[in-house]
């Protein structure tokens, strides 16, 4: 469906100006200087039947068209889009890219009249991209149906930008990084088809390899997962995701929510679906050149060879910084090199072969080490030393690999230097070997394509588990306390709600008068711990609302003190008071926090990490997005530095019950997918042993609407 946009047979422009060079000539002269071999339509709704641009007769009117048309640009004043809309309707063009601005971007008015525009469309059955767009380049099919100032050559990069002008700067940067754009998409205000629809186009798109993406917002968070893991199975994603907007997230109540970073959602969708996250422009297209040119690492085994003492220690840093793996070259490699090097080379990894190394010695040591079993990426790194012959060094460099193709290594280069190095440069861009300027660009990207080889053969998607669970009855608990006007739940309605996921909570007893405590105390008969149950404080301790290690003799008394305290704080509010609970005081345990909160744009975010007071002191946590697989647990509890530990058990220490802790997080995970309104939910401490574990406090916070 698609295809039309980069693929008409025929193209109608509406708005191209009679008299002046206005921004749909432009577009109309790229159309044609890009060599588009279709029809192109002109439009103008003054045209007379002797109106002509650029030698090609302009029409009044889409309708006017005497022939089908695949594709319509408008670029029309934002009052007069609707009605181009309608046209294409009757005209039953379904393709059409709104290149004007002044909508969405502009403010209130402009956002209704988007709205209206998306409408009609849906309404008639037409995809629209846009508006406010720079347009579409297909170099494949010679389509040039932007205002880009830049055409760059054909290639197999894909570019989608949310940003005109950032999409300008990244296509007027293809040529010097010696790469080629196979379609460009400026998705602008996104008002219909967004970088969703687009990455799952072009990953059956043969001319594209890899997809590099500037976003700045991702409305449809769960679809662009669901894409993305799609997507990345065939090809690398590469995104520049910039703006950290708050409107992410409300304010927090609980430490989940306060550990959260505006951009958090973002990190951790494209952490899960393995979309190579990158900071600049220039990055981007280090890693999208190294995906273009290279085949990904078939393992981690990395061989760095230099002419430079110093190149290699940096290389040898970089790849420590980045976790990269040095190789081990065979027992046979090495053999053959020591005969065939000079004495003082050193046959290992970094493998320097000296600063005198001419042409013929990097050929030698290529046609070595390139075949060798053992290696999966090699690493060249250049330095122009007085005997250096850098453009001579690349023909060679490109003749070996050329030769041994088929092995399917992964090789980049590092012709470091400026200007002597220049011509070296170009011929390694001929040859499509990725060549970087310092060590530490080549071995990050080498990072990512190593990362990208693992995702792609190692992902093995699971099922989530599924708990029996009170899910009608914990919906009818939230309901009655939102129609009460109780957003924010704690205490005994809290841990009950867990529980009815069957995440292990503490017994819990709500008592209303000091002699029922005490009945339940010495029930209880152990230290108890006491605890204000009022729906208006939220924070008890903070209040003089726990008491804990109380004697049953002591708890008639701790009752009294606690609403005491309570009645204090509350101003004489004490009809907000709904009595104290008792529970055991529980034995010291691990101290675990797991939680989750809810993002706009993708869904509840899982957290896990150390729980207690000492929670934003410690920051020790991992996060990821709903639903939970039992194998995502797992990588949750390790990513963590301190709560993994402390839960597999330190030095003498015993382990404690991981078990318990895998299943409560499980759980939640199905309480929010369960009940999505929960914008927050937390449980802090849960308290966990050798064997069993309970939940002591938890909160939870829902939405205003279901
Ligand atoms: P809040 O966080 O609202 O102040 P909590 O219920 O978390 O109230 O209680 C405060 C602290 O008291 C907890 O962090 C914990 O250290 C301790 N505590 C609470 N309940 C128990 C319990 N059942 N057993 C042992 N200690 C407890
Ligand atoms: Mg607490």
């Amino acid at each position: 469906m698609l295809n039309k946009f980069f693929n008409p047979d025929s193209i109608a422009i509406v708005g191209v100006s009679l008299e002046k060079e206005k921004l749909a000539n432009q577009i109309l002269k790229n159309i044609l200087e890009a060599g588009y071999r279709g029809k192109v339509f002109p439009v103008n709704n003054k045209a007379t039947p002797a109106s002509k641009v650029r030698s090609l007769k302009v029409y009044p009117n889409l309708k006017e068209i005497p022939e089908k048309v695949d594709l319509c640009l408008v670029v029309v004043p934002p009052g007069a889009v609707l009605s181009v809309i309608d046209d294409c309707a009757d005209k039953k063009i379904n393709s059409v890219v709104v290149i004007t601005a002044g909508f969405k971007e502009t403010g209130p008015e402009g956002a209704r009249l988007e709205k209206e525009l998306v409408k009609r469309a849906r309404e008639k059955g037409i995809r629209i991209l846009g508006p406010n767009v720079l347009g579409i380049i297909d170099t494949h099919h010679h389509l040039n149906a932007s205002f880009a100032p830049t055409y760059p050559p054909a290639g197999n990069i894909a570019f989608i930008s949310q940003s005109g002008a950032l999409g300008c700067t990244a296509l007027d940067q293809f040529p010097l990084e010696g790469v080629g754009l196979s379609k460009f998409i400026s998705i602008g205000n996104k008002a219909d088809l967004d970088e969703v629809d687009f990455i799952l186009f072009l990953k059956d798109d043969p001319q594209t390899r890899v997809i590099m993406c500037y976003l700045e917002s991702i409305e449809r968070g769960k679809e662009f997962m669901k894409a993305a893991k799609e997507v990345v199975k065939e090809k690398p994603v590469v995104v520049i995701k910039s703006g950290r907007s708050q409107a992410g997230r409300k304010a927090a109540s609980s430490h989940t929510g306060a550990l959260s970073g505006a951009d958090e959602a973002y990190e951790v969708a494209f952490k899960e679906t393995g979309v190579i996250r990158v900071k600049t422009v220039a990055e981007a297209f280090s890693v999208a050149r190294g995906f273009a040119f290279q085949p990904p690492p078939r393992g981690e085994r990395v061989l760095l060879v230099t002419n430079a003492g110093g190149a290699g220690i940096m290389a040898t840093d970089a790849c420590e910084d980045y976790s990269v793996k040095l190789a081990t070259l065979s027992e046979e490699t090495v053999q053959n090199l020591k005969k065939n090097l000079p004495a003082a080379s050193s046959i290992s990894n970094p493998l320097d072969i000296l600063g005198d190394a001419d042409p013929e010695r990097f050929k030698i040591t290529l046609k070595e080490v390139l075949p060798d079993p053992a290696i999966d990426a090699i690493l060249l790194l250049v330095t122009p030393q007085a005997t250096t012959k850098p453009k001579e060094t690349a023909h060679v460099v490109c003749e070996v690999y050329e030769l041994f193709k088929q092995r399917e290594k992964t090789v980049l280069t590092c012709f470091m230097g400026g200007e002597i190095m220049q011509s070296a440069t170009t011929v390694l861009q001929k040859a499509k070997i990725p060549n970087y300027n310092d060590p530490d660009t080549a071995v990050k990207v080498l990072r990512s394509m190593i990362d990208y080889s693992k995702i792609r053969v190692g992902r093995k998607e699971e099922e989530g588990k599924v708990f029996k669970v009170e899910k009608s009855k914990i919906e009818v608990i939230l309901k009655e306390e939102k129609e009460k006007g109780y957003l924010q739940i704690g205490g005994a309605k809290a841990l009950e709600i867990m529980k009815g996921y069957r995440i292990p909570v503490v017994e819990n007893y709500l008592t209303r008068s000091p002699e029922e405590a005490r009945q339940i105390a010495e029930k209880i008969g152990k230290p108890l711990v006491m605890k204000i149950e009022s729906p208006a404080i939220v924070h008890k301790s903070d209040i003089g609302g726990v008491k804990v290690g109380i004697k049953p003799d002591k708890v008639e008394q701790a009752f009294n003190e606690i609403m005491e305290n309570a009645k204090k704080f509350l101003k004489g509010r004490s009809d907000e008071i709904k009595g104290v609970s008792i529970q055991p005081f529980l034995k010291e345990g691990r101290e675990i926090l797991i939680g989750a909160i809810k993002d706009v744009n993708f869904g509840h975010l899982i957290r896990f990490g150390l729980g207690g007071k000492y929670v934003e002191l410690f920051r020790d946590f991992s996060t990821r997005l709903v639903p939970l697989t039992s194998s995502r647990v797992l990588e949750m509890i390790e990513e963590t530095k301190i709560a993994s530990k402390l839960l597999q058990g330190f030095r003498d220490e015993p382990a404690y019950d991981v078990e318990l802790v895998k299943e409560s997080l499980l759980k939640l995970s199905q309480l929010v997918e369960d009940i999505p309104w929960i914008e927050e939910i937390e449980a802090n401490p849960l308290l966990v042993y050798t064997k069993g574990g309970a939940v002591i406090d938890a909160r939870i916070r829902i939405a205003k609407e279901e």
